[in-house]
């Protein structure tokens, strides 16, 4: 994809995680790798009033002062530049507050292997990072341990986020990752989540390489 390519494709990724409910007001952010560049969300604009000119390109190399573009880049520029630096199967990140995967970080819960879905997020479990204050370095620190082999985790007190390898396949995990949040919330309420084994887990894995959309 070209820049201009992937500065729409934001725009309408944020426009359309707002219209679904993954999202609410400015609270996401959303950022893309670009060679050595990240193309991230600008703090402070509503989305609807977002224009691809302003999405912000910070190097990779770099911080927030060396961001290039007419607004200043999401308070949360740490997490997405760490994730796109140390990781090369991650080209894109989505991070929202998105209702039911937040209420189960205010649990201070993560999703255990209560669906084959949870294969989908690189293990047999999507982890909740431990709180840390939005923006700063130490829960940037706190993402990368709870995304360890993993494409997605929930934020203590938070919300959370997703990961994939562009960004049609990071908004397909968020939109999973907010349904296996609901079902998981639902089966506790319904008499408690019967969870999968290892072995099921793994076997759902096989089924889906080579099968994941984008
Ligand atoms: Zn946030």
């Amino acid at each position: 994809m070209t820049e201009a390519e992937i500065r729409a494709a934001i725009v309408a990724a944020c426009r359309a995680m707002n219209a679904t409910g993954l999202n609410q007001g400015m609270a996401g952010n959303i950022s893309v790798r670009f060679g050595e560049t990240m193309l991230i969300t600008p703090t402070a604009i509503p989305y609807d009033q977002m224009r691809a000119h302003d999405i912000a390109a910070l190097p990779l190399a770099g911080a927030a002062e060396n961001a290039v573009g007419p607004r200043r880049p999401s308070s949360e520029w740490r997490f997405h530049r760490d994730l796109l630096r140390s990781r090369e199967d991650i080209g894109a990140v989505v991070h929202v507050h998105a209702p039911h995967c937040t209420a189960l970080s205010i649990a201070r819960r993560g999703i255990p292997p209560c669906h084959y879905m949870v294969a989908t997020f690189g293990g047999d479990d999507v982890r909740c990072a431990r709180y840390e204050t939005f923006g700063t370095a130490a829960l940037s620190d706190a993402v990368q341990e709870a995304m360890l082999d993993r494409f997605a985790c929930l934020m203590a007190n938070h919300g959370m986020l997703t990961a994939g390898r562009d960004l049609e396949q990071a908004m397909w995990r968020a939109t999973e990752l907010e349904a296996l949040a609901r079902q998981y919330h639902l089966a506790q309420a319904a008499g408690g989540a019967v969870l999968l084994s290892p072995a099921e887990i793994r076997a759902a894995q096989d089924m889906f390489k080579g099968y994941l959309p984008a």
